[in-house]
């Protein structure tokens, strides 16, 4: 079959591999759509925490399934799904605590295991068994069902901080990331939502998330911004969806006390060292939370967003490139010319 390939950084070639054989108990899925999400981006360009190569990457990933392995397995062929990419083993404390993505055993497809840029793509049995495997419910698009995972992600953020309606929340980046995070705190109906940018492209673009208010970071004082949208309190929580906002942006400053901060992009290594005024967190009961990935609950209740008409992902599917385009979909999403490329041809 024919397969996007990362063999090292920087090494992405379109190549043929064998098809899989669908695992006993897993699936064979012929993959309809999958997603570049710049995690992908930064695997390819540097390589990351989890990855092992050489890897098919994909993590966003929705299709048919073609074929069932051996044993009981509770799909059909013909059936349209949805791929969490999490493989959790269910024993373990994190597991049994019902945060599975931070399983000790921890498989993610696209990382440790091949992902959706291929035509086929198997599912093991420990993806079937731990839930990974959801119906697309009918309405909603292959291309929409890939946006399932890191609308997840997101869901997992927001629960992470607690976001609620009572919240005057700050999103910083206004990426595809940042415009799910305003589509899903609209639909929480959070009070005030603030989505700041400085590329003028994507300012342009993210205005189809409809936040509250829409920050030119390049033009406007954000501290001043954050003041006059919420009667000079600050906002009750910081979402950092981009990856070097934590350095670029005074985080303490735009806090209501008990404030809480999402640090949900990961931040360079070279620069994830922060430095800030313990006490300011000790007077003003800051809370400051962390966010990787998703589960796959989650990923159920993101299809059941996008299905219910809640959350509406198809202004951001702004480009669908055929497999063998990956890398012009990767420097089209470098030079934020669109939000999200989607490949569906294989
Ligand atoms: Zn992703
Ligand atoms: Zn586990």
């Amino acid at each position: 079959m024919k397969a996007a390939l990362l063999k090292s950084p920087g090494q992405l070639v379109i190549t043929q591999v064998p098809t899989p054989e669908p695992p006993a108990a897993g699936l064979l899925v012929k993959v309809e759509a999958c997603s570049i999400c710049a995690t992908d981006i930064k695997m390819f360009r540097y390589g990351q925490r989890d990855l092992i190569y050489p890897r098919i990457l994909g993590h966003e990933v929705a299709g048919v399934v073609i074929e069932t392995g051996t044993g009981n397995v509770p799909f059909r062929s013909e059936d349209r799904v949805q791929i969490a990419p999490g493989i959790s083993c269910g024993k373990c404390p994190a597991c049994q605590q019902g945060a599975p993505n931070q399983c000790d055993h921890i498989g993610i497809l696209g990382f440790t295991h091949h992902g959706g840029f291929a035509q086929y793509l198997a599912v093991p049995a420990e993806s079937v068994a731990c839930g990974a495997v959801n119906l697309i419910p009918a309405g909603l698009s292959f291309m929409e069902a890939t946006f399932a995972e890191p609308l997840a992600c997101c869901l997992n953020g927001q629960e992470r901080v607690r976001l609620d309606s009572k919240d005057a929340v700050l999103i910083l980046g206004a990426g595809p990331i940042g415009c799910l995070h305003t589509m899903l705190a609209r639909a929480k109906g959070a009070r005030r939502i603030l989505l700041a940018e400085r590329s003028l492209k994507r300012i342009r673009m993210a205005a189809a998330a409809e936040p509250s208010r829409l920050v030119d970071v390049s033009k406007e004082n954000l501290k001043e911004v954050v003041r006059k949208e919420t009667e000079g309190r600050g906002v009750d929580v910081i979402m950092l969806a981009c990856s070097e906002s934590a350095i670029e942006y005074p985080i303490l400053e735009l806090l209501a006390p008990r404030g809480r901060v999402c640090f949900f992009s990961g931040l360079p290594s070279e620069k994830s060292q922060l430095h800030f005024d313990a006490n300011f967190l000790h007077y003003h009961e800051i809370t400051f939370v962390g966010a990787y990935g998703c589960t796959s609950d989650q990923n159920r209740m993101a299809l059941e967003l996008m299905a219910s008409g809640q959350v509406n992902v198809n202004c951001l599917a702004t480009k669908r490139i055929p497999l063998e385009a990956i890398h012009e979909g990767i420097d089209y999403l470098t030079e934020h010319r669109g939000m999200k490329v989607v490949v569906t041809e294989f």
